[in-house]
């Protein structure tokens, strides 16, 4: 028989319940699957980059996949720190194919952080935005050519805020066969 994925979403310590809760409500309406929250986790401070002062997303990433214990279950997990892969800068998100785990940063989705005036909603949508992208990368999907459709690369805040959090209709369809085929 055939069982639907649920998502557990995991916040690292500063991220706050209410952010946690709005995030797993807006994951249920998107994906019509279960989203369940689970417990704060602290910090791995042997993730921390003293030199860049950023925290290493794989490291992060890799606490975040041993939360996963069936099968059935997507771990998605959250931070406010800023962090990086090698080579690059930073990174808004990351994510395992293979073990069905991501990880997201709010560090770069506010206002000001580039100076600006903060906007909750924007912020709010665009850690949907992220999330929605990285779990997409955990069912399977790669980057996809339409601009408008999350699956899209993001650069910058402009890219994430031009593509939101709507799969086109292509990546939809895959979506959908990857959550059917849960065990
Ligand atoms: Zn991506
Ligand atoms: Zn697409």
């Amino acid at each position: 028989m055939k069982k639907r994925c649920f998502i557990l979403i995991v916040r690292f310590s500063g991220i706050s319940k209410e952010i946690a809760l709005s995030l797993s409500e807006k994951l249920e309406d998107l994906f019509l699957i279960p989203v369940k929250l689970g417990d704060v986790l602290p910090l791995p401070v042997d993730t921390f980059d003293s030199v860049r002062g950023q925290y290493r997303a794989i490291g992060l990433l890799q606490k975040v996949c041993t939360l996963r214990s069936r099968s059935d279950m997507i771990v998605l997990g959250i931070t406010e720190k800023d962090i990086y892969e090698e080579r690059l800068n930073f990174v808004f998100g990351l994510a395992s194919a293979a073990h069905r785990c991501a990880l997201i940063s709010t560090a770069r989705l506010s206002n000001s952080f580039y100076d600006m005036d903060d906007d909750e909603n924007l912020f709010f949508r665009r850690t949907v935005t992220e999330a929605v992208h990285e779990i997409g990368h955990t069912l399977g999907l790669d980057h996809c050519k339409d601009p408008h459709c999350v699956m899209h690369f993001s650069n910058s805040l402009a890219d994430t805020d031009l593509k939101g959090y709507r799969f086109c209709a292509k990546c939809q369809l895959e979506v959908e066969a990857a959550l059917s085929s849960c065990r």
